[in-house]
């Protein structure tokens, strides 16, 4: 049994258009993806196809003007409204992109501390050893300079609160982190060490889905890649299929992002991802950027298979 089975689901968005009316945009389509106990799994692609989208939807905190379809299932049972709000803050974390997530009037130290239950009530522990082991953590583990535990948000550069961002998911027991671009502006050797961290805490038995732009760091500490692509996941992959020219991987785009790394020879990929709502109608959603594709890619919707221990949406895939 997955740790987090998603399937089916799909989101958007509905907005107003013209005095009256009102039309629905479509940000995620028909997704499948599952994370077990111990293993981080990296959601790659471009802006706009969905990621963080898809980290709010597991969270329970998608904007009001959002519909969900499709179930997500945590520890084999429905990720309902109810227990997202038990879980949130303790089993399940965000790490997320906007460091505003941070509360501005409470200083770094006490946001911190691990949420305790009291009462049926959340809470964090307030006491003097606490605080002082909390100090001694920023310190050593995020390399924050001493004395961070009793400075404000706003006191802090977005490097330091990215850090700080990363220590209030992560002092707890959590067992489902979700990290939403957890990484930019980190100093390379911080970012070593959170990607450190999350082995560390995958080897307790957590589960990570670890969503980014970076294909190259993902490859380095992820084991397993799922590629998104205009609101869907169009490949999931082990970390070794990533190899060669990519003649291990299943996605025609998938292994034009592999090619369009630096070390791979930065063969870029002509034209660009549709845009949220922008209609596709019954093909692939990838096919006018396809050098593969057929008259049968702009009729059928191509539906997630497995194919050589991974998964895949494209009709040609072998
Ligand atoms: S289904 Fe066709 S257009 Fe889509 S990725 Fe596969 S070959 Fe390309």
């Amino acid at each position: 049994m997955a740790l987090l089975d998603i399937e089916g689901v799909s989101v958007s968005f509905r907005r107003a258009r013209g005095w009256f009316g009102h039309e629905r945009t479509d940000v995620i389509q028909n997704l499948d993806l599952s994370i077990n106990e111990g293993e981080i799994v990296a959601v790659v692609g471009a802006s706009g196809s969905g990621k963080s989208v898809l980290a709010q939807a597991i969270m329970g905190i998608l904007p009001t003007n959002a519909k969900l379809e499709g179930r997500i299932s945590y520890n084999g049972e429905p990720l309902t409204t109810e227990r997202q709000l038990h879980l949130r803050g303790e089993e399940l974390v965000l790490i997320p992109q906007s460091v505003s997530y941070l509360d501005p009037l409470m200083k770094v130290g006490r946001q911190v501390q691990p949420v305790i239950r009291d009462s049926g009530r959340k809470r964090r522990f307030m006491t003097r050893s606490h605080m002082k082991k909390t100090e001694q953590e920023l310190t050593e583990r995020y390399q924050l300079p001493r004395g961070t535990g009793e400075k404000y948000p706003f006191e802090l550069s977005g490097g330091m609160a990215r850090r700080v961002l990363m220590a209030t998911a992560t002092s707890g027991q959590p067992k489902l982190i979700i990290a939403d671009e957890p990484t930019p502006g980190i100093h390379p050797e911080v970012l070593a060490e959170t990607m450190r961290q999350f082995r560390e805490l995958a080897n307790q038995g957590a589960g990570i889905l670890w969503i980014t732009h970076d294909v190259t760091t993902a490859l380095t500490a992820a084991d397993r890649i799922a590629v998104f692509y205009a609101g869907a996941n169009v490949e999931t992959a082990q970390v070794d299929d990533f190899t060669g020219n990519g003649e291990r991987l299943r996605h025609p785009y998938t292994k034009a992002l592999w090619n369009a790394l630096p070390q791979n020879g930065f063969q870029p990929l002509q034209g660009s991802q549709p845009l949220a709502g922008q209609e596709i109608t019954t093909g692939c959603s990838f096919a006018l950027r396809c050098s593969s594709a057929t008259v049968s890619c702009t009729r059928e919707r191509p539906q997630l298979r497995q194919i050589r221990g991974g998964e895949v949406r494209c009709l040609h895939a072998t």
